[in-house]
């Protein structure tokens, strides 16, 4: 599996991208950075999306990613979301009052955009990649993911405060070769992120006691813009990677 990081912040800055992945050029793990980063040639070859919960900084191109695919697709791009999810989409997004509902347009039987609903924590088939969906720990519901194809797995936390099931998710995951990591606040806003659900490197550092990573890396992302540096400065000398915009990785 290729993997393109096209957005790996909590918001956005001139020098900073909110959530976004692109596997194989075809899946996106988050829409936060899909329309700024890819042609409108590579967009169009964007089949599915994964998204791990309904919040802004993770669905904010999806409307203007219908716009701009509509009548240069065969098929619906499928976005992939939870119930709960996938409701938020529909009735506040695609709402017919923030933006058209996509899911009809042009038409019913052939629209550009397909929200299909997964049970959070279920497993489910996209195109040639296996999901399994791990409930995580947010405001809303929120979905870690693992993917699997040949042979290999990558995961992402999703945005997500401590938690005991992703790890024995991970745990269990053979050829895990990198697990994406969310830590948004610096330790000094150890009660903010508490509350909003949400990582620091103090609880990256103590969720990674309970990882039996066998080799796997450990890529950090979703940085809130406002704290970049500080948060860089407290994660050196932890067994973790921090992505940056534009990087890489074959798995
Ligand atoms: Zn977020
Ligand atoms: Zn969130």
């Amino acid at each position: 599996m290729k993997l393109n990081v096209l957005g790996c912040h909590g918001g956005e800055l001139p020098t900073c991208r909110s959530t976004c992945f692109l596997v194989d050029d075809v899946l996106a793990l988050d829409a936060g950075a899909l329309t700024g980063t890819l042609s409108l040639e590579q967009l169009c070859k964007v089949d599915h999306i994964l998204v791990g919960h309904s919040h802004f900084d993770h669905v904010k191109d999806l409307p203007l990613l219908a716009d701009l695919v509509i009548g240069r697709r065969d098929k619906p791009v499928t976005i992939h979301a939870s119930r709960e999810c996938a409701k938020a989409l529909r009735d506040n997004m695609f709402n017919n009052a923030l933006w058209p509902d996509f899911t009809r347009i042009p038409t019913r039987a052939k629209p550009v955009l397909r929200i299909q609903s997964f049970r959070a924590g279920s497993t489910f088939e996209v195109g040639p990649y296996t999901v399994r969906s791990v409930p995580v720990s947010h405001p809303v519901e929120s979905c870690g993911f693992i993917v699997s194809k040949g042979g290999a797995a990558l995961a992402m936390s999703g945005d997500t405060g401590p938690t005991d099931k992703l790890w024995k998710a991970l745990n269990e995951t053979k050829n895990l070769k990198a697990l994406l990591l969310e830590a948004s606040f610096p330790n000094s806003l150890q009660p903010l992120a508490d509350i909003s659900g949400h990582l620091t490197p103090r609880t990256v550092a103590s969720e990674l006691q309970k990882f039996d990573r066998k080799g796997a890396s450990v890529l950090l992302y979703h940085l809130k813009p406002a704290f970049v540096s500080q948060l860089k400065k407290e994660l050196a000398g932890l067994p973790v990677e921090v992505l940056e915009l534009g990087d890489t990785f074959e798995f």
